[in-house]
């Protein structure tokens, strides 16, 4: 195991790409898998808090230490075994998604999940939760999630498979490392819409679905077993500009209830300062529009007529402006892919560049709520004078409305208003993080959502199988 005590020789560990800014005293980088519990016991024997770090994409500040040790599976040898019978994968939690997308590609699968940044870690995915343009259709990561092979602050090791530990009602009668233990939980009032904030903590709930989004607080990911899709014949990529952003609206309000063959697996939309900051890099951007929208159909062969119909006849009515692109084979759609991967990045490029912490929204709220929401989140930033952009997976209702201030005045008025429309997404019924987590820097957010109440029975579990509140300290609630 590689072992440095000196946090000048790894001040990229201490960051991640919210630009959350974090201290170190540990960093431990085991290069067999048979290290891993003893880097945690080491850990552990210091007494130290321990922060486990994945590719430091996360938007929060989660893989980010205040203190303590940091643990990276970076150095192990990756594994990554195909059950092509199952359609299975199962891997070690430091592959990069990206090795895994191609891999199954190639053999002819795709993992519908993934997020828009594909260099992130497959164990940071599975412990935010993360979701994709895909989750639209398909859900998060939470649903393709198999197995685990889990590590606690201890170093004892235990796996779980899903459909193994399920709660009789609000307890497991026992824990899979102690038969003897059983885990009584409060379950929380979770809002019925994409969701990645805290536990998952429901009546009758599997044990792995706790596990899954905790965001690096119960326990290390060693070994990920992930069910996958066979890969579809084809896919039709579309980008369509509409004069107005309400033609955009209207036109995601229709595509969202198509079903069957017609249901588009995703539903993108950029506002026009996103199409602005697009330009520059992807010229079939119109900046002129009020609106674009991105979406995608798994198809045959080829795109049959009567959807292409269906689309036309759709963008029409919705006020469209110029032609729709249809892309149907893999090179055009990438081009699409990567503009709506470049929104993010360019934004966080631009945080970075003032020296300012990330202030973009994650919110999602129920699809009868949401035109409302949208126009009333753009009013207020607009209202206070400060610079925007708008993009997110509005099939799911869920909005990244990211603020770009231009120093740490502009900084903490955006704050404000931050905080204003989580609150407003609350009350709709939804949610503060669908897809990032919680991490460091959305603990207050969360106490809006759920109240002291529902922190406290979120403590009660953490302390189930990490009493001393070691791991990923610091993350979605504070030790009491
Ligand atoms: C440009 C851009 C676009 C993005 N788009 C999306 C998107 O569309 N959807 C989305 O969901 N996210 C998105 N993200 C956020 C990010 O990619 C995800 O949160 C991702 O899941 C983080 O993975 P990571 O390996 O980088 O984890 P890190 O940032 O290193 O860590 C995140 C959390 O995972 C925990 N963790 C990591 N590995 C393990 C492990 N083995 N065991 C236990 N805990 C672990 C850490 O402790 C931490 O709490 C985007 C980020 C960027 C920069």
């Amino acid at each position: 195991m590689k072992v440095l005590r000196n946090s000048d020789e790894f001040p990229d560990y201490l960051k991640d790409a919210s630009n959350f800014r974090g201290k170190c005293d540990l960093l431990l980088l085991p290069v067999h898998e048979e290290e891993i519990e003893g880097a945690m016991k080491l850990a552990s024997g210091e007494g130290m808090p321990l922060t486990i770090s994945g590719n430091g994409t996360g938007l929060t500040g989660a893989r980010v230490p205040e203190g303590g040790a940091v643990l990276n599976l970076g150095l192990i040898p990756k594994k990554m075994e195909f059950n092509e019978e199952l359609g299975i994968v199962t891997l070690s939690a430091g592959l990069p998604l990206q090795t895994l997308l191609q891999a199954a590609e190639e053999k002819g699968f795709y993992f519908p999940p993934d997020p828009t940044e594909k260099l992130c870690a497959c164990g940071g995915i599975v412990a935010t939760n993360a979701s994709g343009a895909k989750s639209f259709s398909y859900g998060a990561v939470r649903s393709f999630v198999e197995s685990l092979d889990l590590v606690l602050t201890d170093g004892t090791a235990f796996s779980l498979r899903r459909g193994e530990f399920i709660a009789r009602g609000n307890r497991f009668d026992m824990l899979p490392f102690n038969q003897k233990r059983a885990l009584d939980f409060t379950p929380l009032h979770m809002p019925a819409v994409k969701n990645a904030s805290g536990y998952y903590l429901k009546e009758g709930m599997d044990l792995i679905d706790l596990f899954i989004g905790s965001e690096g607080t119960l326990a290390l990911t060693k070994n990920i077993t992930f069910r996958l899709l066979p890969k579809p014949a084809g896919v039709l990529s579309c980008l369509a500009h509409f004069s107005e952003e309400e033609g955009a609206l209207d036109f995601i309000d229709q595509a969202r209830f198509l079903t069957g063959e017609k249901k588009p697996r995703a539903l993108e939309y950029f506002d026009q300062g996103a199409l602005r900051l697009l330009k520059s890099d992807f010229p079939f951007s119109d900046d002129l529009a009020g609106a674009a929208v991105w979406f995608e159909f798994e198809t045959g062969q080829e795109p049959p007529d009567l959807l292409i119909e269906i689309i036309l006849s759709m963008f029409s009515d919705c006020g469209g402006k110029g032609e729709i692109i249809m892309a149907a084979s893999p090179g055009e759609r990438k081009a699409l892919e990567q503009m709506r991967h470049s929104a993010a990045y360019k934004v966080n490029e631009y945080i970075a560049s003032r020296g300012v912490r990330k202030l973009g929204t994650d919110t999602a709220v129920p699809a009868e709520r949401f035109r409302e929401y949208y126009i009333e989140s753009r009013n207020l930033v607009r209202s206070a004078g400060l610079e925007y952009v708008i993009y997110g997976h509005f099939g799911n209702s869920h909005i990244h409305l990211n603020m770009l201030p231009e120093n740490q005045t502009h900084f903490e008025a955006g704050k404000e208003i931050y905080s204003e429309l989580c609150q407003n997404a609350v009350r709709a019924g939804g949610t503060v993080s669908a897809e990032h987590g919680i991490g460091k820097i959305k603990k207050d957010y969360l106490k809006m959502m759920y109240g002291e109440g529902g922190i406290r029975a979120m403590r009660e579990v953490k302390k189930a199988f990490d009493p001393d509140f070691r791991l990923g300290r610091g993350n979605i609630f504070d030790p009491e």
